[in-house]
């Protein structure tokens, strides 16, 4: 059973995994005055990048909270339609983001049909030379690849800052990740019961590593839900929530100054 939030004013927190989706402009609406402080807004598509830049810029001018901070980059589901001008759409894209914006989402979905493997490696390794190029933060999709993922990091010879979410790893997968440079962020609802792997993966994260976020709309009700996530891992990591939010939050500013956000 998980339990109810100790009452009382929550840390800051950053959702550092959130996606474009329905009314996504009224959920940042009702997240407003609340503890989320920053929203990560994540693409998927090139033909996201467009949208994504707008809301950024526009809440920015209107210096509302949650600040918004884009990552622009093509998910490894649309690998096989990835653009051939990628790197070009990226540059304009990032040319949007004066206050800085991370890569993704990328990475290697192995539960995809193997037809698509071939596309996905050449897709993540071409993005991954982009961020270490350009010193841009990377946002990891790992499903049944963590071992090519390290492979492929380990590889680079200058190596970017790592946030792999939702990530269902060995502990030892994490510590050497961690080791690459790489924070993990986790959802409540990727932590439910009974995601053995995920959970032990979440429990094996170095504390000053560990982020959250929403994966809203397919991973919770809304953004301004990521507190959600406290309670399983205060569970799983045997600290009080409101501690673990604390140092949370320090982490995520740790990360954003990583990823040369300001
Ligand atoms: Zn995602």
């Amino acid at each position: 059973m998980t339990k109810p939030l100790p009452p009382g004013d929550l840390s800051p927190l950053a959702d550092v995994h959130c996606h474009l989706g329905e009314n996504l402009a009224r959920e940042l609406q009702l997240a407003q005055g609340g503890s989320v402080r920053a929203v990560v807004l994540t693409a998927a598509r090139a033909e996201e990048f467009g949208p994504i830049a707008k809301l950024c810029a526009d809440t920015c001018a209107a210096d509302t909270r949650p600040r918004l901070i884009p990552a622009f980059g093509v998910h490894p589901w649309y690998a096989p339609s990835a653009p051939e001008n990628l790197e070009e759409l990226l540059d304009r894209a990032f040319d949007t983001a004066p206050l800085g914006a991370l890569l993704g989402e990328i990475g290697l979905d192995f539960a995809r049909p193997k037809e698509e493997h071939a596309a996905q490696r050449a897709l993540f390794r071409r993005q991954l030379a982009y961020a270490a190029c350009c010193a841009l933060a990377a946002v990891v999709h790992s499903v049944r690849s963590v071992e090519e993922v390290i492979a492929e990091v380990k590889a680079l010879r200058r190596r970017p800052v790592l946030l792999l979410h939702a990530l269902s790893a060995s502990a030892d997968q994490i510590h050497r990740l961690a080791a690459l440079g790489g924070y993990f962020s986790f959802s409540a609802h990727a932590l439910a019961p009974p995601r053995r792997r995920m959970r032990a993966a979440a429990a094996a994260v170095p504390d000053d590593r560990l982020l959250i976020e929403s994966d809203w709309p397919s991973g919770s009700d809304s953004p301004a839900a990521v507190a959600d996530a406290l309670v399983p891992l205060a569970e799983l990591r045997g600290v009080p929530a409101d501690e673990l939010a604390r140092r949370i939050w320090a982490n995520s500013r740790r990360f954003f100054a990583a990823a040369g956000i300001i």
